[in-house]
């Protein structure tokens, strides 16, 4: 089959990353006869520096009119560059939270996986390390207390600060859905995480999160406090397979459920939208430090295309091939430079692309 590939390389390691991920592509494409057509867009920093904003009306249009994005990442050094001395609407970021916005993409993936081969690098107990984990932290991403009416005012002389939270039952049952659905392609478990206890925000994710989960009877529902859940995930984080919750608990828990993998140069991510549609890129940013020369550490762009093809495309054997070849070459010891221990050779990045496309 044809897909269309909105490619946002970006700034810093963008550039280097993606073209390793459509290194990797192209080989998948060749292999299991597919065709994918990469359609190149500008975000971020060099849209700034060749349209004046970080987002044009074009790359909007043309990334809804694609099969699903594929991203880079975007900015630069935030103390040095000029793209950080215009007003914060400007700046490369804001063309992040746009294209979010533009394309309606509520749902943020971010899988966590020990890798045996750098369980070195997980800063948890061996014995907690040895068991290994494979979780899927899915965080709602447009609404709630990031969302919701704020203000700071003075009331009966005393200065107060107020910020909303509130969820409406379709933006939870459109969530609870995606992570029913993803479970089925998992291990079959879901997890809700939340503060029930106290918040009826969270009440109300657990009721329609449970009416939800009568139509998979196949998975495995249960429900979880936030607070225990942290604990969790250093104590236990074999337990999960898909985690789902809304925006604030999810942004503070995918961090740690990163941290705990050990490399920022492995974790990919996804956003997704109430279609087959998503947004796919590495969870790090454009690491400016090492950006040009080529031995950034391409692993979780190529990730993050082998979620396109499970997610937007439903083609489940090939991003198996991509996340095996990926095992692999960890498995055969090479390593880029973020991977490696004192003194270890490592690879370039395009080395690295070349060595999985080789394994496909
Ligand atoms: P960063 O993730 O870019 O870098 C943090 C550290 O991790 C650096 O030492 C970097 O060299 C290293 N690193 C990151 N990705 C790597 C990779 N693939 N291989 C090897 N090493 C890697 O975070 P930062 O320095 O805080 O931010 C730099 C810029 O990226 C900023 O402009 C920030 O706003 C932007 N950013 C963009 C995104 C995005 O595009 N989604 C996300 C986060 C940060």
């Amino acid at each position: 089959m044809k897909y269309r590939i909105a490619s946002i390389k970006g700034d810093g390691i963008g550039p280097e990353i993606v073209t390793q991920a459509q290194k990797v592509l192209n080989r998948v494409a060749e292999k299991y006869g597919h065709e994918f057509e990469f359609k190149e867009l500008l975000m971020g920093g060099c849209s700034i520096d060749a349209y004046g904003i970080p987002l044009t009306d074009e790359t909007i249009t043309e990334a809804g009119n694609s099969d699903a994005v594929l991203m880079g990442s975007i900015g630069g050094n935030t103390a040095t560059s000029p793209w950080y001395k215009l007003e914060p609407s400007k700046r490369p970021e804001a063309g992040l939270l746009g294209i979010r916005k533009a394309l309606n993409l509520f749902a943020n993936l971010r899988p966590a996986y020990l890798y045996p081969e750098l369980k070195d690098a997980c800063p948890l107990k061996e014995a907690v390390a040895q068991k290994g984990f494979d979780m899927m932290m899915m965080r709602e991403l447009t609404g709630g207390l990031y969302f919701g009416e704020r203000y700071t005012k003075e009331i009966e002389g005393v200065m107060t600060a107020v910020d909303t939270l509130s969820y409406n039952e379709k933006e939870i049952r459109r969530i609870a859905i995606k992570g029913f659905d993803i479970a089925m392609k998992r291990r079959k478990k879901v997890t809700l995480v939340d503060k029930a206890n106290v918040l009826d925000s969270s009440r109300l994710w657990r009721k329609i999160t449970e009416e939800v989960s009568k139509d998979y009877p196949q998975v495995e529902y249960g429900v979880m406090l936030v607070d225990n859940c942290a604990m969790q995930l250093v104590k236990d984080p074999a337990q999960f397979d898909v985690v789902l919750t809304e925006n604030m608990f999810g942004d503070i828990l995918s961090d740690e459920a990163s941290m705990i993998t050990g490399s920022i140069g492995m974790l990919p991510s996804a956003s997704l939208n109430e279609t087959r549609f998503g947004l796919y890129e590495p969870s790090g940013g454009s690491a400016p430090d090492i950006a040009g020369k080529n031995i950034a550490n391409p692993i979780a762009t190529i990730l993050s295309a082998a979620m396109m093809l499970r997610y937007s495309f439903d083609l489940d054997k090939e991003a198996d091939a991509i996340e095996n070849a990926v095992k692999q070459v960890l498995k055969e010891g090479y390593r880029t430079i973020d991977l490696a221990k004192e003194g270890e050779e490592t690879v370039k990045c395009d080395e690295m692309g070349d060595l999985i496309a080789a394994r496909i």
